[in-house]
């Protein structure tokens, strides 16, 4: 009997740290993690940002392939590298948010420190560009049920991915770029980072995927057809 128990335990346990991790379940918080189209379009996610040697380059890389992105930035980073925010938005790709500190310990928070994530980590870039973002992607991909209700408050849009690169571990290069072509379809949401040693070689290669197979790479608002900021 008490190993019935102890199982049942366990697969409670294994579902809530799945419905936590897996930002695909939405079972916490319905997040946009793909489109229903038949257009070849995809959008390229980049979270972690602004750094000061890997933003520049990406930014020049999706200029010279005529790509456009989504970058979810960090409110801290956003404070130290403001002249990148900015470049972002005038070469016309997206802002979101991806909380103020980017703390992994934020996971543990209560409600209302969550929300201050996220409010403070929005009035960094509203205050800086006028606009009030409205897209959000969780740090680490994490939600639970205070996450949940900070973000509801706050009327943000949770944005996942459907193709996780894994380009932060050491899976390397050409693995990275291999699984994001096995996700590759109409309606694609990779996750990528502006932040790797690799970020802009690894982005180059994605590029040039994308242009092989004869896809368009839009901002996330572009590919759910959805507001970015607030009016
Ligand atoms: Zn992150």
């Amino acid at each position: 009997m008490a190993w019935v128990i102890f199982l049942l335990v366990l697969g409670v346990m294994g579902a809530l740290v799945w419905a936590s991790a897996s930002i695909r379940s939405g079972v916490y918080l319905k997040a946009l993690c793909e489109a229903r189209t038949e257009e070849r379009k995809v959008a390229l996610t980049f979270d972690d940002g602004p750094d000061e040697e890997m933003t520049p380059r990406v930014l020049a890389l999706l200029r010279r392939y005529r790509a456009q992105a989504t970058f979810f930035v960090v409110g801290d980073k956003v404070r130290q590298h403001p002249e990148l925010v900015q470049r972002i938005l005038a070469d016309g790709h997206t802002l979101g948010n991806h909380t103020l500190s980017h703390n992994p310990l934020a996971t543990l928070y209560s409600v209302s420190r969550y929300h201050d994530e996220l409010f403070w980590g929005g009035d960094v870039v509203e205050r800086l560009t006028g606009r009030r973002m409205r897209l959000f992607r969780p740090p680490f991909g994490v939600t639970n049920p205070p996450i949940a209700r900070a973000v509801k408050a706050l009327g943000l849009t949770c944005i996942g991915w459907s193709v996780r690169s894994l380009d932060t571990t050491r899976l390397g290069r050409e693995r990275v770029l291999r699984r994001i072509e096995k996700g590759l379809k109409p309606g694609a949401v990779v996750l990528l980072h502006d932040r790797l040693p690799e970020s802009d070689r690894l982005l180059e290669e994605v590029l040039k995927l994308l242009e092989r197979e004869n896809y368009k790479a839009v901002t996330v608002d572009e590919l759910f057809a959805i507001e970015a900021y607030e009016k």
